[in-house]
């Protein structure tokens, strides 16, 4: 079903990451679990024609924020995304959707917050943080007795999406573990950010004994999910411990 709200833009939340967000009419809002996906388009303001070239954005805000969905991006450069840029503050944005079955067990009803204690690991590919956001702000107050330990992964700490939130945010929630890493330094290194690659081995390490009891959701990059979920497997995870969300577009 489509649903037409107005656009606004949040301003860089990361080098050349926008975050934007859609206020739908009142009423209209979509049921959406979090770490689902709408598609969105909108109208070109000098021809005021729709583009017909809308993309698929998950969804960063949880259920509760509604009839306001907000979103990030990476700005590639692309047409479409100097689109987005210019984008008149108010406009008119076509939202369809939510799709995708990329939700946590809990989210979907199907096992009890109390008689689950296998820890849930999110590992995000860059911009593939935002589904991962809609989720924890939704579950980690609702789960307490649930481990979530999310992982992050960036060229360098300029490029992490969301970083003082989510440090904010496992600050304030003991059943949140962060641990963010980069290939490169840049400016400088926060202490809350480590250099080098992510690897099983890691993640493992600060799991610990739950480790293999665990539910593994990957999301970003296609290239790096593949790979990312090709590892896991190698190291013991089963197949269907494993739940991936491949951000097409991207290389
Ligand atoms: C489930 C899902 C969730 C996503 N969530 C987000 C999000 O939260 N934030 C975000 O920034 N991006 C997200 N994406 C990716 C997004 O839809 C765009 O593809 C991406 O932002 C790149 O757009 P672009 O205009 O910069 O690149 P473009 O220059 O338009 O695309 C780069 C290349 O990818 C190809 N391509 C574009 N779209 C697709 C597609 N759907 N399938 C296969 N090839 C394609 C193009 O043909 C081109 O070769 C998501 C994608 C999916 C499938």
């Amino acid at each position: 079903m489509e649903r037409i709200g107005r656009f606004r833009r949040l301003g860089l939340i990361a080098r050349n990451t926008l975050a934007f967000e859609v206020e739908l009419r009142p009423g209209t809002s979509p049921v959406f679990i979090p770490g689902q996906y709408v598609y969105l388009e909108w109208k070109d303001p000098a021809s005021d024609v729709r583009s017909g070239d809308g993309r698929n954005f998950s969804v960063a805000s949880p259920p509760k924020d509604l009839p306001v969905l907000s979103f990030a991006t990476r700005l590639t450069g692309s047409p479409f995304k100097k689109s987005l840029l210019s984008l008149p503050e108010g406009s008119p944005m076509f939202v369809s959707g939510p799709y995708g079955e990329f939700c946590l067990p809990v989210c979907l009803g199907e096992r009890r917050n109390e008689s689950w204690d296998a820890p849930v690991a999110l590992i995000a590919g860059g911009i593939g943080i935002t589904p991962f956001r809609s989720m924890l702000l939704h579950a980690i107050d609702l789960c307490q007795s649930l481990s979530f330990f999310l992982f992050t992964m960036n060229p360098s700490p300029e490029d992490i999406p969301f970083r003082l939130e989510l440090e904010s945010l496992s600050e304030t929630h003991k059943n949140l573990f962060l641990c963010q890493h980069v290939l490169q330094s840049g400016v400088s290194l926060p202490p809350e950010v480590n250099l080098g690659p992510l690897t099983p081995d890691k993640i493992f390490g600060i799991m610990g004994q739950k480790a293999l009891k665990g539910s593994y959701f990957v999301s970003g990059p296609p290239s790096l999910v593949t790979s990312f979920r090709t590892a896991l497997l190698g190291a013991g995870v089963l197949p269907e411990q494993i739940h991936t969300d491949l951000f097409f577009g991207y290389s």
